[in-house]
């Protein structure tokens, strides 16, 4: 057959992909009613479609290019990997350069004494790596029957069976046998939406202590860890009450369970701190890292755990790994996406400076009339759309308005995210001060469109 390029016609490119390409998270219906959208190329947080349109990245591709696209130092790194050691596997008391040093620096950058890191290919894989973790590591310590994994619903974890059932959407549990046994959801710290009459704080109270409820009602002799995102980010960017990380924390000392703490988003940066754990001062067991540990430039995540976790791990042989943890390209990317990550202090930036001055910009939208609420933390943040500011009721259909709000944005060139009526941003944390003016003016002309259309 005969490749297509990216400079080929936008109907072909389509038609192909349409024929042969089984997409994640699309319904077949809308690829043939109108075919991908394809993106060609990308340079800083600039996306170019294959009909020439230059559109803002407002998502960082998934999340993830933290240090925005086009960086040839990352392509350079993988290019020297490639040539001087391309594969070779972790397994069996064996390592590699990349692998060694890429732990080590994890080591320094991951708070208090997450010293240890098992690396997988994605957030996915690493979360599956963790729920195997939590309950050997119980085993391990003479106590096998603490095997329940609690969770939230509306959290995103992964779309593994592992990492799906760690998850709490009920859109993905209802197709391929999700959750697996051993999973407990609780509700989760969603105050727009659910905290009804209750104050913000005394919500993300009760939230947290729907915790110690779900401990008790199993036994605490039989819960191995609860798992959390900081932010929940698929779930649509919901910012917890300052009332519940505190809550959490105390919770799960006071019962001696594992915290997994899932960074894969808010690590790296999005947050404005290194990892969202020192954002809102948790201490994890495990963290689970992915997306900006490469910037997306390649494939990698990775659990990272205690000293006290890999001291009981390490007792033992852990019947468990991928071909590709460590990957050495990834591994030589994912290090040199850290070392511009920090040498260009991107991160130090987000929290004082062009972070500061989204949350300005992106609030500024609280008074447009399809905006309840206005939430953003460093580079993360979520509009709640309502028909009713004052009730924060929801639509009649919800999802609708922010399906056709999503729409606008893109014929704005503009990419931000719907998760039912919440819409979403998480920009490259490279996005400058111009290019944040874009985005909400952006926004603001599709929000007024979408208004149009609503009426
Ligand atoms: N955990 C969180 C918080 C995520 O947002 C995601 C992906 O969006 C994952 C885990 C899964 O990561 P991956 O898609 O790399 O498997």
């Amino acid at each position: 057959m005969t490749l297509l390029t990216p400079n080929s016609p936008t109907a072909e490119l389509q038609a192909l992909d349409a024929a042969h390409h089984l997409h994640p998270f699309t319904h077949g219906a809308g690829l043939a009613e109108k075919g991908a959208r394809v993106v060609t190329r990308a340079e800083g947080c600039w996306l170019t479609d294959s009909d020439g349109n230059r559109i803002l990245d407002g998502m960082a591709g998934l999340w993830c290019v933290n240090i925005g696209y086009g960086r040839s130092e990352l392509a350079d790194a993988a290019h020297r990997q490639m040539l001087e050691l391309p594969f070779y596997n972790t397994f069996f008391q064996t390592t590699h350069v990349p692998a060694l040093n890429l732990a080590a620096k994890l080591a320094e950058l991951a708070p208090g004494d997450l010293n240890h890191v098992f690396f997988a290919s994605s957030g996915s894989e690493a979360n599956d790596t963790n729920l195997r973790l939590v309950r050997t590591y119980w085993q391990e310590k003479g106590q096998p029957e603490r095997q329940v994994v609690i969770s939230r619903w509306n959290a995103y974890h992964g779309s593994s069976v592992g990492s799906g059932s760690l998850g709490g959407m009920k859109g993905m549990h209802a197709q391929g046998g999700m959750p697996i046994p051993g999973i407990h959801h609780i509700d989760q710290p969603n105050w727009w939406s659910e905290g009804g009459y209750a104050t913000p704080e005394a919500f993300g109270l009760e939230r947290a202590q729907a915790l110690e409820t779900a401990i008790l009602e199993i036994g605490p002799e039989k819960v191995a860890a609860f798992i959390a995102e900081p932010i929940q980010g698929a779930g649509g960017v919901i910012v917890p009450p300052e009332t519940y990380w505190p809550e959490i924390q105390r919770i799960a000392k006071k019962y001696g369970i594992l915290l997994i703490v899932d960074e894969v988003i808010c690590g790296f940066g999005r947050t404005g701190n290194w990892f969202g754990s020192q954002t809102y001062d948790i201490q994890p067991d495990i963290m689970t890292v992915a997306k900006g540990l490469s910037s997306g430039y390649q494939p990698i995540g990775a659990s990272i755990v205690t000293d006290d976790v890999a001291k009981v791990i390490e007792n033992t042989e852990f019947n468990h790994g991928y071909t590709y943890s460590g990957h050495p390209v990834a591994c030589a990317v994912a290090l040199e996406n850290l070392r511009i990550l920090e040498e260009e202090g991107i991160v130090d930036r987000v929290r004082d400076e062009t972070g500061p001055y989204l949350k300005e910009r992106f609030e500024s939208l609280a008074d447009h009339p399809l905006v309840g609420e206005v939430k953003i933390v460093g580079m993360m943040g979520s509009l709640a759309l309502t028909p009713d500011k004052v009730t924060r009721a929801p639509f009649a259909e919800p999802g609708t308005a922010g399906l056709i709000c999503r729409e606008r944005c893109f014929a704005n060139n503009l990419i931000m995210r719907h998760v039912y009526d919440r819409m979403v941003i998480s920009p490259p944390l490279v996005i400058s001060k111009d290019e944040i003016d874009t985005l909400v003016e952006r926004a603001r002309k599709s929000l007024d469109e979408a208004l149009e259309q609503l009426k």
